[in-house]
Protein backbone atom coordinates (compact mmCIF):
# COMPACT_ATOMS: atom_id res chain seq x y z
CA UNK A 1 0.00 0.00 0.00
CA UNK A 2 1.36 3.28 -0.62
CA UNK A 3 1.39 6.26 1.63
CA UNK A 4 -1.46 8.00 -0.78
CA UNK A 5 -3.46 4.99 -0.39
CA UNK A 6 -3.41 4.83 3.50
CA UNK A 7 -4.17 8.47 4.25
CA UNK A 8 -7.50 7.92 1.27
CA UNK A 9 -8.14 4.68 3.36
CA UNK A 10 -8.29 6.54 6.71
CA UNK A 11 -10.18 9.77 5.36
CA UNK A 12 -12.52 8.28 3.29
CA UNK A 13 -14.55 6.70 6.33
CA UNK A 14 -13.91 3.43 4.70
CA UNK A 15 -11.50 1.96 6.48
CA UNK A 16 -12.77 2.11 10.36
CA UNK A 17 -9.96 0.31 12.39
CA UNK A 18 -7.13 1.84 9.99
CA UNK A 19 -8.70 5.09 10.76
CA UNK A 20 -8.72 4.56 14.78
CA UNK A 21 -5.31 3.38 14.79
CA UNK A 22 -4.14 6.57 12.96
CA UNK A 23 -6.22 8.99 15.22
CA UNK A 24 -3.96 7.39 18.40
CA UNK A 25 -0.50 7.06 16.73
CA UNK A 26 2.01 9.04 14.82
CA UNK A 27 2.07 8.93 10.94
CA UNK A 28 5.00 9.53 8.79
CA UNK A 29 6.27 7.95 5.32
CA UNK A 30 9.29 5.59 5.61
CA UNK A 31 11.52 3.86 2.53
CA UNK A 32 11.45 0.99 1.73
CA UNK A 33 14.33 -1.32 0.26
CA UNK A 34 15.60 -1.72 -3.59
CA UNK A 35 14.12 -3.99 -4.71
CA UNK A 36 10.96 -2.92 -3.56
CA UNK A 37 10.35 -6.81 -4.41
CA UNK A 38 8.38 -8.70 -1.24
CA UNK A 39 10.94 -11.33 -0.20
CA UNK A 40 13.59 -8.79 0.17
CA UNK A 41 11.24 -6.35 1.88
CA UNK A 42 9.54 -8.59 4.19
CA UNK A 43 13.37 -9.65 5.09
CA UNK A 44 14.37 -6.23 5.52
CA UNK A 45 11.30 -5.83 7.83
CA UNK A 46 11.76 -9.18 9.95
CA UNK A 47 16.04 -8.65 10.22
CA UNK A 48 16.05 -4.99 10.59
CA UNK A 49 18.94 -5.14 7.96
CA UNK A 50 19.19 -4.31 3.89
CA UNK A 51 20.10 -6.96 1.25
CA UNK A 52 23.86 -6.80 2.27
CA UNK A 53 23.05 -8.46 5.49
CA UNK A 54 20.11 -10.63 5.25
CA UNK A 55 21.41 -12.21 1.53
CA UNK A 56 17.63 -12.22 -0.25
CA UNK A 57 18.44 -10.52 -3.66
CA UNK A 58 15.14 -10.38 -5.23
CA UNK A 59 11.60 -12.26 -6.19
CA UNK A 60 14.23 -14.44 -8.25
CA UNK A 61 17.93 -14.83 -8.49
CA UNK A 62 20.72 -16.70 -9.85
CA UNK A 63 22.21 -18.69 -7.17
CA UNK A 64 25.85 -19.16 -8.20
CA UNK A 65 27.68 -22.11 -6.20
CA UNK A 66 23.88 -24.22 -7.08
CA UNK A 67 24.21 -22.50 -11.14
CA UNK A 68 20.60 -22.38 -11.16
CA UNK A 69 17.55 -20.23 -10.83
CA UNK A 70 15.99 -19.49 -7.84
CA UNK A 71 11.89 -18.29 -8.23
CA UNK A 72 10.04 -17.48 -5.29
CA UNK A 73 6.93 -17.08 -7.27
CA UNK A 74 6.85 -14.35 -9.19
CA UNK A 75 4.07 -15.96 -10.91
CA UNK A 76 2.47 -19.42 -11.59
CA UNK A 77 4.21 -19.45 -14.80
CA UNK A 78 7.18 -18.49 -13.76
CA UNK A 79 6.76 -21.60 -11.13
CA UNK A 80 6.78 -23.74 -13.53
CA UNK A 81 9.07 -22.37 -15.54
CA UNK A 82 11.71 -22.88 -12.91
CA UNK A 83 10.13 -26.15 -11.77
CA UNK A 84 7.12 -26.51 -9.87
CA UNK A 85 8.29 -28.35 -6.92
CA UNK A 86 11.97 -26.59 -6.42
CA UNK A 87 10.02 -23.54 -6.65
CA UNK A 88 7.89 -24.36 -3.82
CA UNK A 89 11.26 -26.01 -1.68
CA UNK A 90 13.09 -22.47 -2.75
CA UNK A 91 10.03 -20.44 -1.28
CA UNK A 92 8.41 -22.73 1.93
CA UNK A 93 11.87 -23.74 3.29
CA UNK A 94 15.43 -22.83 1.40
CA UNK A 95 14.30 -18.90 1.30
CA UNK A 96 14.67 -19.14 5.26
CA UNK A 97 16.56 -22.18 5.98
CA UNK A 98 19.71 -21.45 3.45
CA UNK A 99 19.27 -18.47 1.62
CA UNK A 100 18.77 -15.97 4.33
CA UNK A 101 22.26 -14.45 5.88
CA UNK A 102 23.44 -16.58 8.93
CA UNK A 103 24.85 -13.68 10.39
CA UNK A 104 21.66 -12.05 10.16
CA UNK A 105 19.14 -11.96 13.24
CA UNK A 106 15.26 -12.16 13.08
CA UNK A 107 13.03 -10.38 15.57
CA UNK A 108 11.66 -13.70 16.28
CA UNK A 109 15.41 -15.20 17.05
CA UNK A 110 16.57 -11.96 19.17
CA UNK A 111 12.95 -11.74 21.19
CA UNK A 112 13.01 -15.28 22.02
CA UNK A 113 16.35 -15.57 23.07
CA UNK A 114 15.62 -12.86 25.53
CA UNK A 115 12.91 -15.43 26.94
CA UNK A 116 9.37 -13.62 24.84
CA UNK A 117 7.03 -15.58 23.10
CA UNK A 118 6.82 -14.16 19.05
CA UNK A 119 4.07 -14.96 16.81
CA UNK A 120 3.80 -15.03 12.91
CA UNK A 121 1.73 -15.98 10.16
CA UNK A 122 2.21 -15.89 6.72
CA UNK A 123 5.15 -13.73 6.71
CA UNK A 124 7.64 -15.00 4.34
CA UNK A 125 10.24 -14.35 6.30
CA UNK A 126 9.78 -16.17 9.63
CA UNK A 127 13.35 -18.05 11.06
CA UNK A 128 12.99 -18.57 14.35
CA UNK A 129 14.42 -22.12 16.92
CA UNK A 130 11.20 -23.47 17.32
CA UNK A 131 10.86 -26.62 14.75
CA UNK A 132 7.25 -27.14 12.83
CA UNK A 133 5.76 -30.16 10.94
CA UNK A 134 3.73 -29.64 8.18
CA UNK A 135 0.04 -29.70 8.46
CA UNK A 136 0.46 -32.42 5.81
CA UNK A 137 1.05 -36.02 6.43
CA UNK A 138 2.46 -36.47 3.17
CA UNK A 139 5.59 -34.03 3.98
CA UNK A 140 7.71 -34.46 6.89
CA UNK A 141 10.45 -31.38 6.15
CA UNK A 142 10.30 -29.32 8.78
CA UNK A 143 10.35 -25.36 9.03
CA UNK A 144 11.90 -23.46 11.91
CA UNK A 145 10.15 -20.53 13.07
CA UNK A 146 8.58 -18.80 15.95
CA UNK A 147 6.80 -20.46 19.22
CA UNK A 148 3.23 -19.15 17.26
CA UNK A 149 4.04 -19.92 13.91
CA UNK A 150 1.17 -20.14 10.89
CA UNK A 151 2.20 -19.85 7.14
CA UNK A 152 -0.50 -20.23 4.64
CA UNK A 153 -2.67 -23.11 6.78
CA UNK A 154 0.78 -25.41 5.98
CA UNK A 155 2.49 -24.98 9.70
CA UNK A 156 0.29 -24.41 12.26
CA UNK A 157 1.75 -24.72 15.50
CA UNK A 158 -1.34 -24.03 17.73
CA UNK A 159 -5.11 -25.17 16.26
CA UNK A 160 -7.04 -22.03 15.91
CA UNK A 161 -10.43 -23.95 13.34
CA UNK A 162 -8.84 -21.08 10.63
CA UNK A 163 -10.24 -22.03 7.64
CA UNK A 164 -8.03 -22.95 4.78
CA UNK A 165 -6.02 -20.48 3.72
CA UNK A 166 -5.37 -21.17 -0.27
CA UNK A 167 -9.09 -21.18 -1.08
CA UNK A 168 -9.69 -18.10 -3.20
CA UNK A 169 -6.69 -15.56 -3.34
CA UNK A 170 -8.99 -13.20 -5.28
CA UNK A 171 -11.36 -13.39 -3.03
CA UNK A 172 -9.11 -12.76 0.04
CA UNK A 173 -8.66 -16.06 1.88
CA UNK A 174 -5.25 -15.67 2.62
CA UNK A 175 -6.14 -12.01 4.93
CA UNK A 176 -9.20 -14.20 6.07
CA UNK A 177 -6.78 -17.00 7.08
CA UNK A 178 -4.40 -14.70 9.16
CA UNK A 179 -7.56 -12.77 10.54
CA UNK A 180 -8.94 -15.78 12.16
CA UNK A 181 -5.62 -17.12 13.40
CA UNK A 182 -5.04 -13.44 15.10
CA UNK A 183 -7.97 -13.58 16.38
CA UNK A 184 -7.12 -16.87 17.98
CA UNK A 185 -3.97 -15.52 19.85
CA UNK A 186 -5.09 -11.62 20.94
CA UNK A 187 -7.96 -13.64 22.35
CA UNK A 188 -5.42 -15.44 24.33
CA UNK A 189 -2.51 -12.49 24.68
CA UNK A 190 -0.81 -15.63 23.09
CA UNK A 191 2.30 -13.56 22.49
CA UNK A 192 4.75 -10.82 23.36
CA UNK A 193 5.38 -10.03 19.62
CA UNK A 194 3.07 -10.43 16.76
CA UNK A 195 3.96 -10.46 12.64
CA UNK A 196 0.42 -9.54 11.64
CA UNK A 197 0.90 -9.69 7.75
CA UNK A 198 -1.85 -8.93 5.24
CA UNK A 199 -1.28 -9.13 1.28
CA UNK A 200 -4.30 -9.56 0.15
CA UNK A 201 -4.02 -5.75 -1.00
CA UNK A 202 -1.45 -5.88 -2.85
CA UNK A 203 -2.75 -8.54 -4.94
CA UNK A 204 -5.43 -6.43 -5.52
CA UNK A 205 -2.96 -3.79 -6.48
CA UNK A 206 -1.37 -5.87 -9.06
CA UNK A 207 -4.66 -6.87 -10.68
CA UNK A 208 -6.12 -3.27 -10.99
CA UNK A 209 -3.33 -0.75 -10.30
CA UNK A 210 -2.78 0.57 -6.77
CA UNK A 211 -5.50 3.78 -6.87
CA UNK A 212 -7.74 0.96 -8.12
CA UNK A 213 -6.77 -1.28 -5.28
CA UNK A 214 -9.27 0.11 -2.44
CA UNK A 215 -12.08 -0.59 -4.89
CA UNK A 216 -11.61 -4.47 -4.17
CA UNK A 217 -10.30 -5.20 -0.98
CA UNK A 218 -9.73 -1.82 1.22
CA UNK A 219 -13.15 -2.96 2.77
CA UNK A 220 -11.76 -6.48 3.36
CA UNK A 221 -8.10 -5.19 4.98
CA UNK A 222 -9.44 -3.05 7.34
CA UNK A 223 -12.06 -5.93 8.50
CA UNK A 224 -8.89 -8.08 9.17
CA UNK A 225 -7.17 -5.17 11.17
CA UNK A 226 -11.04 -4.88 12.88
CA UNK A 227 -10.65 -8.72 13.77
CA UNK A 228 -7.72 -8.00 16.17
CA UNK A 229 -9.21 -4.90 17.94
CA UNK A 230 -12.74 -6.99 18.40
CA UNK A 231 -10.49 -10.00 19.82
CA UNK A 232 -8.63 -7.90 22.17
CA UNK A 233 -12.46 -5.99 23.91
CA UNK A 234 -12.65 -3.26 21.52
CA UNK A 235 -10.53 -1.04 20.21
CA UNK A 236 -9.81 0.81 23.37
CA UNK A 237 -8.69 -2.50 25.16
CA UNK A 238 -6.79 -3.87 21.96
CA UNK A 239 -4.40 -0.39 22.30
CA UNK A 240 -4.29 -0.71 26.74
CA UNK A 241 -2.77 -4.28 25.93
CA UNK A 242 -0.75 -3.63 23.14
CA UNK A 243 1.92 -1.39 20.80
CA UNK A 244 1.70 -1.38 17.66
CA UNK A 245 3.14 -0.34 14.09
CA UNK A 246 0.84 -0.64 10.89
CA UNK A 247 3.10 -0.52 7.79
CA UNK A 248 3.21 -1.84 4.36
CA UNK A 249 6.85 -3.38 2.54
CA UNK A 250 6.66 -1.66 -0.11
CA UNK A 251 4.26 0.55 -2.51
CA UNK A 252 3.15 0.29 -5.95
CA UNK A 253 3.02 2.21 -9.35
CA UNK A 254 0.80 1.82 -12.54
CA UNK A 255 2.09 -0.58 -15.13
CA UNK A 256 1.16 0.23 -18.88
CA UNK A 257 3.40 -1.78 -20.79
CA UNK A 258 6.05 -4.55 -20.00
CA UNK A 259 9.44 -5.68 -21.54
CA UNK A 260 11.70 -8.60 -21.66
CA UNK A 261 15.08 -7.55 -20.21
CA UNK A 262 16.68 -10.87 -21.89
CA UNK A 263 16.09 -8.51 -25.08
CA UNK A 264 19.21 -6.64 -24.80
CA UNK A 265 21.45 -9.08 -23.70
CA UNK A 266 20.82 -10.96 -27.04
CA UNK A 267 24.04 -13.00 -28.26
CA UNK A 268 25.55 -13.01 -24.69
CA UNK A 269 23.39 -16.17 -23.73
CA UNK A 270 26.51 -18.19 -23.10
CA UNK A 271 28.09 -15.44 -20.96
CA UNK A 272 25.09 -14.27 -18.73
CA UNK A 273 22.03 -15.03 -16.64
CA UNK A 274 19.12 -12.73 -16.88
CA UNK A 275 16.74 -12.80 -13.94
CA UNK A 276 13.51 -10.33 -14.00
CA UNK A 277 10.60 -9.70 -11.95
CA UNK A 278 7.62 -6.98 -11.68
CA UNK A 279 9.95 -3.90 -11.47
CA UNK A 280 13.36 -5.22 -10.85
CA UNK A 281 15.87 -7.08 -12.77
CA UNK A 282 19.04 -8.69 -12.16
CA UNK A 283 21.95 -9.44 -14.86
CA UNK A 284 24.72 -12.30 -13.40
CA UNK A 285 28.30 -12.49 -15.38
CA UNK A 286 29.08 -16.41 -15.72
CA UNK A 287 32.32 -17.54 -15.03
CA UNK A 288 33.19 -17.95 -18.38
CA UNK A 289 32.03 -14.09 -19.91
CA UNK A 290 34.07 -12.02 -21.51
CA UNK A 291 32.08 -9.08 -21.12
CA UNK A 292 32.27 -6.87 -17.71
CA UNK A 293 29.48 -5.10 -15.61
CA UNK A 294 30.03 -1.83 -17.49
CA UNK A 295 29.82 -3.48 -20.90
CA UNK A 296 26.34 -4.99 -19.52
CA UNK A 297 25.02 -1.61 -18.44
CA UNK A 298 25.90 0.09 -21.61
CA UNK A 299 23.72 -2.11 -23.47
CA UNK A 300 20.84 -0.71 -21.49
CA UNK A 301 21.44 3.01 -23.25
CA UNK A 302 18.10 3.81 -24.85
CA UNK A 303 16.50 1.41 -23.13
CA UNK A 304 12.99 2.40 -22.71
CA UNK A 305 11.74 0.14 -20.03
CA UNK A 306 15.10 0.76 -17.72
CA UNK A 307 15.34 3.84 -16.14
CA UNK A 308 18.34 3.05 -14.00
CA UNK A 309 21.36 0.50 -13.77
CA UNK A 310 23.89 -0.17 -10.81
CA UNK A 311 27.21 -2.08 -10.62
CA UNK A 312 30.08 -2.24 -8.40
CA UNK A 313 33.53 -0.96 -9.87
CA UNK A 314 36.85 -0.98 -8.14
CA UNK A 315 35.12 -0.92 -4.65
CA UNK A 316 32.55 2.15 -5.87
CA UNK A 317 28.86 1.58 -6.72
CA UNK A 318 28.23 3.23 -10.39
CA UNK A 319 24.77 4.01 -11.35
CA UNK A 320 24.21 4.75 -15.01
CA UNK A 321 21.20 6.48 -16.40
CA UNK A 322 20.74 7.59 -19.96
CA UNK A 323 24.67 7.12 -20.35
CA UNK A 324 25.58 9.23 -17.92
CA UNK A 325 27.37 7.89 -14.65
CA UNK A 326 27.19 8.63 -10.92
CA UNK A 327 30.03 6.78 -8.98
CA UNK A 328 29.71 6.97 -4.94
CA UNK A 329 30.74 5.34 -2.00
CA UNK A 330 30.06 5.83 1.39
CA UNK A 331 32.83 8.17 3.44
CA UNK A 332 33.01 11.05 5.72
CA UNK A 333 29.65 10.03 7.44
CA UNK A 334 27.94 10.18 4.34
CA UNK A 335 28.42 9.55 0.46
CA UNK A 336 31.36 10.61 -1.74
CA UNK A 337 30.33 11.05 -5.22
CA UNK A 338 31.05 11.95 -8.48
CA UNK A 339 29.45 12.75 -11.23
CA UNK A 340 25.78 13.79 -11.49
CA UNK A 341 24.44 12.97 -8.07
CA UNK A 342 20.96 14.24 -9.84
CA UNK A 343 20.70 10.15 -11.38
CA UNK A 344 19.60 8.97 -8.34
CA UNK A 345 17.46 11.36 -6.99
CA UNK A 346 14.96 8.75 -5.82
CA UNK A 347 14.62 8.27 -2.14
CA UNK A 348 17.43 7.36 0.10
CA UNK A 349 18.85 5.91 -3.11
CA UNK A 350 22.34 5.76 -2.33
CA UNK A 351 22.08 3.69 0.90
CA UNK A 352 19.57 1.50 -0.34
CA UNK A 353 21.47 0.64 -4.02
CA UNK A 354 24.67 0.33 -1.91
CA UNK A 355 23.08 -2.11 0.32
CA UNK A 356 21.41 -4.00 -2.53
CA UNK A 357 25.02 -3.83 -4.30
CA UNK A 358 26.69 -5.40 -1.49
CA UNK A 359 24.29 -8.62 -1.66
CA UNK A 360 26.73 -11.51 -2.43
CA UNK A 361 23.31 -13.19 -3.97
CA UNK A 362 22.88 -9.88 -6.46
CA UNK A 363 23.13 -9.74 -9.65
CA UNK A 364 26.46 -8.25 -11.83
CA UNK A 365 23.95 -5.98 -12.84
CA UNK A 366 20.96 -4.16 -10.98
CA UNK A 367 17.93 -2.91 -12.92
CA UNK A 368 15.62 -0.62 -11.86
CA UNK A 369 12.40 0.30 -14.16
CA UNK A 370 10.80 3.02 -15.67
CA UNK A 371 8.31 4.75 -14.58
CA UNK A 372 4.66 2.87 -16.18
CA UNK A 373 7.35 -0.35 -17.23
CA UNK A 374 7.62 -4.12 -16.27
CA UNK A 375 10.13 -6.37 -16.85
CA UNK A 376 8.39 -9.64 -17.54
CA UNK A 377 9.51 -12.62 -15.26
CA UNK A 378 10.29 -16.57 -16.30
CA UNK A 379 7.35 -17.30 -17.52
CA UNK A 380 6.63 -13.98 -19.82
CA UNK A 381 4.07 -12.68 -16.76
CA UNK A 382 3.14 -9.09 -16.43
CA UNK A 383 0.85 -6.72 -14.87
CA UNK A 384 0.35 -4.63 -17.60
CA UNK A 385 -2.84 -2.67 -17.28
CA UNK A 386 -3.05 -3.09 -13.30
CA UNK A 387 -0.01 -2.39 -10.77
CA UNK A 388 3.72 -3.19 -9.87
CA UNK A 389 6.40 -2.53 -7.69
CA UNK A 390 10.38 -3.21 -7.12
CA UNK A 391 12.15 0.17 -8.41
CA UNK A 392 14.07 2.72 -6.78
CA UNK A 393 11.24 4.99 -8.07
CA UNK A 394 8.89 7.13 -5.27
CA UNK A 395 5.67 5.89 -5.79
CA UNK A 396 7.17 1.78 -5.50
CA UNK A 397 9.24 2.61 -2.50
CA UNK A 398 7.61 5.11 0.34
CA UNK A 399 5.25 3.25 2.72
CA UNK A 400 3.17 4.57 5.19
CA UNK A 401 4.08 3.76 8.59
CA UNK A 402 1.67 4.13 12.34
CA UNK A 403 3.31 4.01 15.61
CA UNK A 404 1.29 3.59 18.55
CA UNK A 405 2.82 3.37 21.64
CA UNK A 406 6.07 2.59 20.25
CA UNK A 407 9.16 5.06 21.84
CA UNK A 408 10.57 5.49 17.82
CA UNK A 409 9.88 7.23 14.69
CA UNK A 410 11.43 4.50 11.83
CA UNK A 411 12.04 6.13 8.58
CA UNK A 412 13.12 3.36 6.91
CA UNK A 413 11.16 -0.48 6.73
CA UNK A 414 14.89 -1.40 8.32
CA UNK A 415 14.17 0.83 11.19
CA UNK A 416 11.33 -1.66 12.35
CA UNK A 417 12.89 -4.38 14.10
CA UNK A 418 15.15 -2.17 16.09
CA UNK A 419 11.88 0.01 17.29
CA UNK A 420 10.62 -2.93 18.31
CA UNK A 421 13.28 -4.69 20.30
CA UNK A 422 13.78 -1.39 21.61
CA UNK A 423 10.71 -1.56 23.04
CA UNK A 424 10.94 -5.08 25.00
CA UNK A 425 14.33 -3.29 26.13
CA UNK A 426 16.44 -6.25 24.34
CA UNK A 427 20.10 -5.55 22.96
CA UNK A 428 20.53 -5.05 18.90
CA UNK A 429 22.61 -6.79 16.65
CA UNK A 430 25.56 -5.44 16.16
CA UNK A 431 24.39 -4.28 12.42
CA UNK A 432 21.57 -2.74 13.52
CA UNK A 433 23.44 -0.47 16.26
CA UNK A 434 26.29 0.58 13.55
CA UNK A 435 23.32 1.08 11.10
CA UNK A 436 21.71 3.18 14.08
CA UNK A 437 24.52 5.31 14.59
CA UNK A 438 24.98 6.06 10.38
CA UNK A 439 21.62 7.18 10.13
ZN1 LIG B 1 3.42 -7.37 -4.94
Amino acid sequence: MTPAGFEHAVESGRAPALAFLARHGEYRQAVSVFPSLTPVCLSSIATGAGPDVHHIPSLVWWHRRERRIVEYGSSFSALRAAGFSQGIADTVFNMNQRHLGADAVTVYEALEDAGLVAAAVNITCYRGRHRHLPTLPWLTRAAYGPKRFFYYSLFESDRTGAPLAVRNRAAGSLDAYAAAVGRWLVTRDGFDFFAYYLSDFDYASHARGPSGAADVALERTDAAIAALLDAAGGPDAFLDRYAVIVHSDHGQTEVERAARLETPFAGLEDAVVVTASNRAGQVYLLPEARVDAADLARRLDGEAAVEVSLRREDGDAVARRDGEELRFRPGHGGWETSGDAALLDHPDALRRAWNALGNPNAGDLLVSAATGWELTDLGGSHHAGGGSHGSLVAGDSLVPLLTIGVDAAPARITEVAPAVLSHFGVELPAYQREAAGAA
